[in-house]
């Protein structure tokens, strides 16, 4: 059995297929210039210069984890705003040290450090394996590839409560000594090394290979096996661990998102995906702006990076487009700037049933009630007034007729009910509570752009294994896309000098 808004169900899947081919910043980049390019954008690099055509659909990207991608109304020319909806690709994540190469109590282990503030204690006990990108040689020359180990290689065990009765009293850990991979025991891996290849040698072991000297032979065997070359021809790499359990759809009613990383690819996937159903033809035929989607790496760690939302990438973006569609003017891209509106879509807390008081009394998100509008008077997020007024008069102005929404038992619609077609939700963290932060802030005093923070309401956020409802994805996909199609003809009646 099944209860979903319409749409909403398949929305999900394609999200789950999503979550499936983006274990990494990396392959999040791939998938969505994959699906970018099944919908006709262009690549742009940001070494040429750019000579772009009203209508035209495009991307790029940075060091392959950051990725902008934008359509140009047929009726823009330099001066005119952009529609943006900002999120990161990142995620909390054990990531291998330089020298990962660990042997210890009969066992090789892998060193990991540890990016961004997980919930590391949910990593333990988990069958986990390796995913990122690879330089390898591949004759004269160099490239960037992405590797994923489907199988289960490695798994971090919890202390038996025999040995500790204390073990699970708050389970604290020292992510330096115990949050360690095993990858294999030693005599396991000493037999493997002496067993004969099919031509019935014996299989020598390089040990002066610099890549060995770092990481364990073994590692650098089924890496490259994976990429189809020799373990001396990997370079160098970034590799973090994840989950080999695959993202799926669950609760009784089949209303939820069971995922990693839903923390931020569930609003990178909305917004990519609305931008890609808002970009016809005759859509933009009398679109003034330019509909743009950019997903940040490095937000979990602050955003200071050469592709984090504290580098220049969205404003270098804003001025190219805007200086390549026309002659230059010192004034269109400032112009531009403020007739624009940037949507920092990053998931927010759901409130969470067996820890209620946690939740300010009054600003309490459920699920699938839309998405969350999120505030902060300390500006930890950048939503005010205007930015919210507008993101919601969007959602506003949709809400007749009610949308109808049906029960399904094995196949067959058994119940309709009425539902209001969009909804949101507001947030504000607790006086004595500190509270995140988000891309908002950062772009909002980066840039100078009106911003308003929002996020679909979610539970276990940075643990390996988080959960959504269902209906926010397709809420959240159908917001931005209104965003997209109605900001520009909205803004016109929004006073803000
Ligand atoms: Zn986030």
């Amino acid at each position: 059995m099944k209860a979903a808004i319409l749409g909403a169900q398949e929305t999900a899947s394609d999200f789950i297929s999503f979550l499936n081919a983006a274990p990494t910043p990396f392959h999040a980049v791939a998938e969505a210039k994959r699906r970018l390019e099944a919908a006709g954008f262009t690549q742009l690099s940001e070494r040429d210069s750019w000579a772009l055509l009203p209508g035209g659909t495009y991307y790029f990207t940075r060091n392959f984890s950051t990725i902008v991608a934008f359509a140009i109304g047929k009726r823009f020319y330099p001066g005119c705003g952009f529609a943006i909806v900002g999120a990161h690709t990142d995620s909390p994540c054990p990531k291998l040290k330089p020298r990962s190469k660990i042997v210890k109590g009969g066992f090789l282990e892998l060193g990991v450090q540890t990016y961004g503030s997980g919930l590391w204690h949910t990593w333990f006990d988990r069958d986990l394996t390796v995913a990122g990108r690879v330089m390898v040689r591949r004759g004269n020359g160099f490239s960037h590839e992405l590797v994923h180990v489907k199988e289960p290689i490695l798994r971090i065990p919890t202390l038996a409560i025999h040995l500790d009765k204390t073990v699970s009293e708050g389970f604290k850990i020292n992510t330096q000594t115990q949050l360690v991979p095993v990858l294999a025991s030693c005599i396991k891996d000493e037999l493997s090394k002496s067993l004969p290849d099919e031509n019935g040698a014996l299989v020598a072991e390089d040990a002066n290979s610099k890549a060995e000297a770092h990481h364990h032979s073994l590692l650098l065997k089924i890496l490259s096996s994976e990429l189809g070359c020799e373990s001396d021809d990997i370079c160098d790499f970034e590799l973090q661990v994840c989950d080999t359990q695959p993202s799926s759809i669950g609760g009784a009613l089949k209303e939820f998102v069971f995922s990693g990383r839903l923390d931020n690819l569930c609003m990178s996937f909305c917004s990519l995906k609305a931008l890609i159903d808002s970009t016809s033809e005759a859509s933009l035929e009398n679109e003034t702006i330019v509909r743009m989607v950019a997903l940040f790496d490095h937000e979990e760690v602050g955003s200071n990076s050469a592709q984090g939302a504290g580098s220049p990438v969205m404003l270098d973006a804003l001025k190219r487009i805007t200086i390549s569609m026309g002659e230059e003017s010192s004034q269109n891209v400032e112009k531009a700037i403020q007739q624009s509106l940037l949507v920092s879509a990053d998931m927010a807390h759901c409130l969470h049933p067996n820890y209620m008081d946690k939740h300010e009394e009054n600003h309490q998100p459920k699920m699938h009630k839309g998405l969350v509008v999120k505030y902060n008077a300390n500006q930890r997020y950048a939503t005010n007034a205007v930015t919210s007024f507008i993101f919601k008069e969007i959602a506003r102005r949709q809400d007749l007729p009610t949308q109808v929404i049906r029960i399904f038992f094995q196949g067959k619609t058994v119940r309709k009910a009425n539902i209001f077609l969009l909804l949101w939700q507001d947030f504000v963290v607790r006086n004595d509570m500190a509270c995140g932060s988000t891309i908002g802030p950062i772009l909002a005093s980066g840039v100078g752009i009106r911003t308003v923070d929002v996020g679909a309401p979610q539970l276990s956020m940075h643990s390996i294994r988080e959960m959504c409802g269902v209906d926010d994805v397709g809420y959240s996909y159908r917001h931005f896309k209104l965003f997209f199609e109605d900001f520009s003809a909205l803004d016109q009646h929004v006073n803000v000098d």
